[in-house]
């Protein structure tokens, strides 16, 4: 194993739960100050802006900058940008609208791909008009393939039940572009200048944080705070931890 250089958290379910802080979420960024290791976070909501984050980050007590935090907006926003899409129809938030808004094709003209992200407010309506506006070669491109958000509690649906819906009635595959994707790692070791090797993904789904950074060959912590393991999980590819406090304290040891 690496020394550890870098490390990119997920935050649903690592740092907080809903508007529920969890623990070990200061003692863990203290801890990384203290020895001069870098960190960001790459979530896969595409729903709230960075400041979004930082505001509520602040209001647990912790310090985070603005260009500490990827969204899946700005992953798709380089996405677009590389495969030079320019016109999209989009079906999410805000959020995802206003960092794609340049690309937005007119009402009348059919959309090059269809680009699908969170938001509460989502409705049958506009999930058959965004089908409607489409033809055989318009292509579904996801911010993120997650079917469940932890929240105070409980589970919502996220992004990957809307896109079950989508490719079922278009009947084609789909492109995903934040984690497990090898596409959002990249992009966030870009970011930060960050060495593949040297770099800990932190995160508590085992299907994207977990099993995205193995596949893009990061090392990998998970954290019983939000999603479940598999059953029958017996991989020693990563390590598990109850909590950040946790992890710190296996950090120490090594
Ligand atoms: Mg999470």
């Amino acid at each position: 194993v690496e020394k550890i250089k870098f490390v990119i958290f997920d935050l649903d379910g690592v740092f907080y739960r809903g508007f529920t802080p969890l623990s070990g979420g200061k003692e863990m960024l203290d801890f990384l100050q203290k020895n001069g290791i870098g960190y960001c976070f790459l979530t896969n909501n595409s729903s709230h802006p960075p400041y979004m984050y930082i505001e509520k980050l602040k209001d647990f007590g912790l310090d985070v900058y603005e260009n500490q935090i990827i969204t899946t907006s700005m992953i798709m926003d380089r996405y677009l940008d590389l495969h030079n899409i320019s016109n999209i129809h989009i079906l999410g938030s805000t959020h995802l609208k206003n960092a794609l808004k340049s690309r937005i094709c007119k009402k009348n003209e059919i959309p090059t791909a269809l680009i699908v992200g969170m938001d509460d407010s989502i409705n049958m309506a506009d999930i058959s008009y965004a089908l409607n506006r489409c033809d055989a070669n318009t292509q579904i491109i996801a911010t993120n393939g997650d079917y469940f958000i932890p929240r105070d509690g409980h589970f919502d649906l996220e992004c990957g039940a809307i896109l079950d819906i989508l490719c079922k009635a278009l009947n084609r595959p789909h492109i995903i572009v934040g984690k497990p994707s090898p596409f959002a790692f990249d992009f966030a070791l870009e970011c930060y200048g960050a060495a593949r090797n040297s770099t800990l993904m932190v995160g508590d789904t085992y299907e994207t944080d977990i099993k995205g950074a193995l596949d893009s060959r990061l090392q990998a912590a998970w954290i019983a705070t939000g999603n479940t393991l598999p059953k029958h999980d017996n991989s020693t590819k990563f390590t598990r931890h109850s909590d950040l406090n946790d992890l710190i304290q296996n950090w120490l040891k090594l």
